[in-house]
């Protein structure tokens, strides 16, 4: 927006050079410049832990193209909280981080655009009065929903997909609450009582099973993506998320009263890390198996330390 008088007092403004900004309409009665003034909004690419992005569909925005989560900056508030706030009104769901990737001018709206890539626990959305309808979509078809190339969307699920299968995964997998049901009865897995009963027996029988999962895996990614991709995806993987479960690993540990049982911390440790690795794997791979089934155990707050029955049959043993 462009002054032509002046907003205190009405005067027609006069252009006056001003340093380095060159002519800039001044008010003489007042003394004072007023710069040409624009609008700051944020746009929020939200990502769950199953790598799925908030879409929206706002119809008084665009009935083609799905939207994200956008609004003004109001004043007093910085773009992070404005982030926050908006996602939480216009979905329902509260942001456990956020991350700023860039600004971009709106031509068409003369605004400024302030880009946040943020995460979020995969829940159900509760959508404002603004929002006709929005759903968690597979980041790889969100980019084909949302306006295209030169959009801001479009920019932030590219930077997205710009960092590596690692950094992604690890970004996503952090939400996850480790062993956060651990012990809590459930009708989906078989629940193992200790860990060291979980090692005593059912590590031989979980390794029938596993190992040729992992085995048939590192033959597929040594020929897809080759072995140094594979070593450091294991490196970049258990180096990130290594703090969070050994945490998590011994808070639950107290929990369920198993202090004794400390001796097996780092081998139980090693195996979640493990597990995770292949998982980050086998999205580097984009396909979706035995580890990936794994995972969806761990976001379950359960920790996979058996299988009952062949794979994909039979079910898990879990602490
Ligand atoms: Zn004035």
């Amino acid at each position: 927006m462009k002054f032509k008088f002046c907003p205190e007092c009405g005067e027609r403004l006069i252009t006056k050079p001003i340093g380095d900004e060159g002519d800039v309409p001044f008010c003489e009665r007042c003394g004072r410049p007023w710069f040409d003034m624009f609008s700051s909004a944020v746009i929020v690419l939200v990502v769950n832990e199953y790598g799925e992005v908030a879409l929206l569909q706002q119809d008084y925005m665009s009935t083609e193209h799905r939207v994200l989560v956008s609004g003004y900056v109001k004043p007093g508030e910085s773009a992070e909280e404005t982030a926050r706030r908006e996602v939480a009104e216009e979905i329902g769901i509260e942001l456990t981080d956020s991350r700023l990737v860039g600004t971009y001018w709106f031509e068409k709206k003369g605004m400024m655009m302030i880009g946040f890539i943020a995460h979020a626990d995969n829940a159900e959305l509760t959508l404002s009065g603004e929002v006709d309808s929005a759903e968690w979509v597979a980041a790889e078809d969100a980019i084909k929903l949302v306006h295209p190339k030169g959009s801001v969307s479009y920019a932030l699920l590219d930077e997205y997909f710009k960092r590596s299968v690692s950094e992604r995964f690890i970004e996503e997998v952090r939400s996850i609450k480790w062993f956060k049901n651990s012990s809590v009865p459930t009708e989906k897995y078989l629940l193992v009582r200790s860990v060291y009963d979980a090692f005593d027996n059912w590590n031989a029988d979980y390794l029938k099973v596993w190992e040729p999962h992992a085995c048939l895996l590192e033959k597929m990614a040594e020929k897809m993506i080759g072995d140094d991709a594979v070593d450091s995806i294991f490196e970049t993987v258990s180096m990130a998320l290594d703090g969070d479960i050994w945490r998590e690993w011994q808070a639950f540990r107290a929990r369920a009263g198993l202090e004794e049982e400390s001796s097996l911390d780092e081998e139980s440790v090693d195996m979640v890390k493990r597990d995770l690795c292949w998982a980050a794997v086998e999205k580097a791979l984009n396909i979706t198996g035995f580890f990936t089934e794994l995972l969806d155990i761990y976001r379950d707050g359960y920790f996979p330390c058996g299988w009952e029955g062949e794979f994909p049959d039979g079910r898990a043993a879990v602490l």
